[in-house]
């Protein structure tokens, strides 16, 4: 999955501290992030995984590459975190990009295809984390400006006092199963189009389970019973952390799809055991979680 990066090490521990020229550079603008992007048109192993998005591979700028653009971009950088040795900073100045320059704003999700590759895990977490410092660079109680928190990672009011913490929005997502069958939907909404699991957000004052029952009756009428927890995974591209369910149809097997809202099922589709295609690279825990009832090992 998109973290599973060894034999590479994630390090989150909060530091203060400045980047030297080798470290990466993650800056931020709404849903895109700053990237190198290097035609590839030879490699076999990025032929289809870009999809529409691109036909090229990326790199993450470094602290030096950065420099050269916007010194000031670099001087004003702060820590996130580490992969291995190499640090990952960001900054609240963002370089004027030339057409020219090596560099491009590229949406985020270009890291989502991307396989088995620790700067992919590590650019989207940075653009999480980004996103969240810029979002906040003002206090929502008073208004005044803020500053990074000094022994955690924090953004404190310096005049009401507010700390505000990096917010996770939790998700579930499930596998429903009805014997050697699993249920396999797929969204009308833009982007995506493989085959996906029921999945939602969890609401405010409900527990995992309750999000369970409560999403899978929503999309597909269902009844659901003995809900068992199998594994999770943090998804960068929309600060959540996924809890991945399995759970059994419980009675009526029959699909009703919610056809409500704007995010609602185009389709939800028994499939066997034994006809299950695998249509994803291992990036998703969705995708993870197919695999493993497809190998009887959910
Ligand atoms: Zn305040």
């Amino acid at each position: 999955m998109l973290q599973d990066i060894k034999p590479h090490v994630f390090h989150g521990e909060y530091a203060i501290k400045k980047p030297a020229d080798k470290d990466i550079m993650i800056l931020q603008k709404g849903n895109k992030i700053l990237l190198i992007m290097e035609a590839e048109h030879s490699s076999e192993r990025m032929k289809g995984m870009l999809g529409k998005t691109s036909s090229a591979s990326y790199s993450l700028p470094t602290a030096a590459q950065i420099r050269t653009l916007c010194p000031e971009s670099v001087r004003e950088a702060f820590y996130l975190f580490s992969v291995d040795e190499q640090g990952y900073y960001s900054s609240p100045v963002v370089p004027e990009v030339p057409e020219d320059a090596a560099v491009s704003w590229q949406s985020v999700m270009v890291l989502r295809e991307s396989e088995n590759d620790h700067h992919a895990f590590g650019g989207a977490v940075g653009w999480q984390l980004a996103s969240w410092y810029n979002l906040h660079r003002f206090c929502g109680q008073c208004g005044s400006r803020t500053v990074h928190g000094e022994n955690e990672r924090s953004i404190v009011c310096p005049e009401c006092g507010h700390i505000y913490y990096p917010r996770i929005s939790p998700v579930v997502i499930i596998a429903i199963t009805d014997g050697d069958r699993i249920l396999l939907t797929r969204y009308n909404r833009n982007g995506y189009r493989r085959h996906a699991l029921v999945a939602g957000f969890v609401e405010v004052g409900e527990t995992l389970e309750d999000a369970v029952r409560r999403e899978v009756m929503e999309e597909v009428g269902l009844k659901v019973k003995n809900i068992r927890y199998i594994e999770s995974q943090p998804w960068p591209f929309s600060s959540s952390l996924i809890s991945g369910f399995s759970a059994e149809a419980d009675g009526e097997t029959t699909v009703h799809l919610n056809t409500d809202g704007g995010e609602e099922l185009a389709e939800a589709v028994w499939v066997d055991r034994d006809e299950l295609e695998i249509e994803d690279s291992s990036v998703s825990l969705t995708w993870d979680m197919i695999r493993k009832f497809r190998d009887k090992t959910l």
